[in-house]
């Protein structure tokens, strides 16, 4: 099969995805999304849970596109959310480790020097082990997210910005970080709108 595709990622985020739909939407839900973006070799055949970067970014754009298709917009959005919070969960667990999030000198940060040194190593995470190129930027109490190469929004283009996998991952990393505290997290900018880069921006202080 010849491809055009360039980038991925690997496998194991393949499989998170999908089980993390499967988790907010069922099983018979992903599957119609699975016809829906004329994905059925992936209907009961997930990737297999290793590191090869084998999961293209049109597989993921395709996936996230699907929801907005079949659920509409805003409908779309939420599970889009509710999906990346779950991707967390799994990935915390399979990537933990490496990301040296667990380690007691860390969890022993003050919250903002920890909220920032977690944006670091998850974006190290991404640039080391994904075809995607995430680049942290601090200004005056936020931090800026800016993927500068996204699969959520790979060759699409929108009005507004369409990344809310994204978000709902770092709602739920910042909450896993703080010890369960809520965050405004928000896409500013989206290369599918027309921006350079798709940018989430992080308040620092917590919702009261
Ligand atoms: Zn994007």
């Amino acid at each position: 099969m010849i491809s055009t595709d360039l980038f991925y990622y690997p496998n194991r985020m393949g499989r998170i995805i999908l089980l993390s739909m499967e988790e907010v939407m069922g099983h018979n839900g992903v599957n119609a999304i699975l016809k829906l973006g004329a994905l059925p070799s992936l209907i009961d055949n997930y990737p297999p849970d290793n590191s090869e970067r084998n999961f293209s970014f049109s597989t993921v754009r395709n996936l996230s596109e699907m929801l907005e298709h079949a659920y509409g917009p805003h409908g779309g959005r939420g599970l889009a959310l509710r999906i990346g919070r779950a991707c967390f969960n799994y990935g915390v667990r399979q990537y933990g480790t490496q990301l040296g999030l667990t380690e007691m000198a860390f969890r022993l940060l003050p919250l903002p020097a920890k909220l920032s040194a977690g944006a670091t190593a998850f974006a190290e995470l991404f640039n080391n082990f994904t075809d995607q190129r995430v680049r942290v930027e601090r200004e005056d109490g936020k931090l800026l997210w800016h993927i500068e190469r996204c699969p959520l929004c790979w060759e699409r283009k929108a009005a507004d910005p369409v990344c809310h996998l994204a978000v709902g991952l770092l709602q739920e990393a910042l909450y896993w970080l703080s010890g369960g505290k809520v965050f405004n997290v928000e896409e500013k900018t989206c290369i599918a709108a027309g921006d350079e880069t798709c940018t989430i921006v992080i308040d620092q202080s917590p919702i009261l």
